[in-house]
């Protein structure tokens, strides 16, 4: 069966290009030669230190009628849960909002107690900040059980500027006060980031509940190319949340994996080989992504 037209104006919203602190497979002109050529409308940027959007408008700029997009992630190096930062990169055209990632309270405290046998480099990272005598925080979204207040002043950024709310990979609480608060602040774009990532595991109900709420299961191919999930239980979470609940992307630009075109791919022929219809993978990596990047409201 030919895939190649279910990518026509797709995108892939979470993808690791370089330049980039960590090693990087491809950088953002080799990814936007290589998606064009699937036809693809765009893909974002994601580093776990910078804000993409400058990037994101120079490629825009050099390939007319390509939709990259700029994000930023609030991790320490833009000063954690940083409102103004936020705005900043409003301001430089970002879309995209992850909230902490591998600073996350929640990362961190799932990886002291899964011990991997190679410590990966954004972990390497982190153990030199802390050699150095200047470790660096973790973050956590809540004060107690309550957001703290910047996590308010950031959502109502969010909202003023119609950017899209990704969870990174905070932990099941901070992602139900999130996307609760979220819905009182007129945020209209919620994502939940790989929701059975090892981290975060959200059951299905868990899931459902949120995707009630408006947000979108963000289902990523590393997720179970890297074992962190299977296969099986990827679709299961998608068949029982439906297709117009979700999106799919690669997380891929790790310099050991595939090109993050080559697992949208091979997540796309999983997923035809084991049921799901043409129509429901264009709503995951076309029509969702759209709705969250290219319209108002
Ligand atoms: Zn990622």
């Amino acid at each position: 069966m030919e895939i190649n037209e279910l990518f026509q104006g797709a995108y892939d919203l979470h993808v690791h290009t370089g330049p980039d602190v960590l090693p990087r497979k491809l950088d953002d002109l080799e990814m936007t030669e290589r998606i064009r050529r699937l036809g693809m409308k765009g893909y974002g940027i994601k580093s776990h230190y910078f804000v993409t959007s400058a990037r994101a408008k120079l490629l825009n700029q050099a390939y007319p009628g390509m939709n990259v997009i700029g994000a930023i992630c609030l991790n320490n190096s833009v000063g954690g849960l940083n409102p103004i930062a936020v705005e900043m990169a409003a301001l430089d055209g970002a879309k995209i909002v992850w909230m902490p990632t591998f600073d996350a309270e929640n990362e961190q405290r799932h990886f002291r107690t899964s011990k991997p046998e190679k410590l990966p480099h954004w972990a390497k990272l982190r153990q030199e900040f802390a050699q150095q005598g200047n470790p660096l925080p973790t973050i956590s979204l809540l004060e107690g059980t309550e957001l703290k207040p910047e996590v308010h002043e950031i959502l109502r950024i969010i909202s003023k500027y119609d950017l899209v709310l990704a969870t990174g990979h905070v932990g099941k609480d901070e992602i139900f006060a999130l996307v609760e608060a979220a819905g009182k602040s007129g945020v209209q774009k919620i994502v939940v980031t790989h929701p059975s990532f090892p981290s975060i595991r959200l059951s299905i109900a868990e899931q459902k509940e949120l995707a009630q709420r408006g947000a979108y299961m963000e289902h990523c191919f590393t997720t179970p190319h890297s074992h962190k999930d299977t296969w099986e239980s990827i679709y299961e979470q998608i068949r029982a949340v439906g297709p117009q609940h979700c999106i799919l992307s690669s997380d891929l630009g790790q310099p050991t994996g595939l090109y993050p075109d080559e697992g949208m791919q091979l997540f796309v022929r999983n997923l035809l080989d084991n049921g799901f219809r043409r129509e429901e993978i264009r709503t995951m990596i076309a029509d969702n992504p759209r709705r969250l990047v290219e319209k108002e409201g």
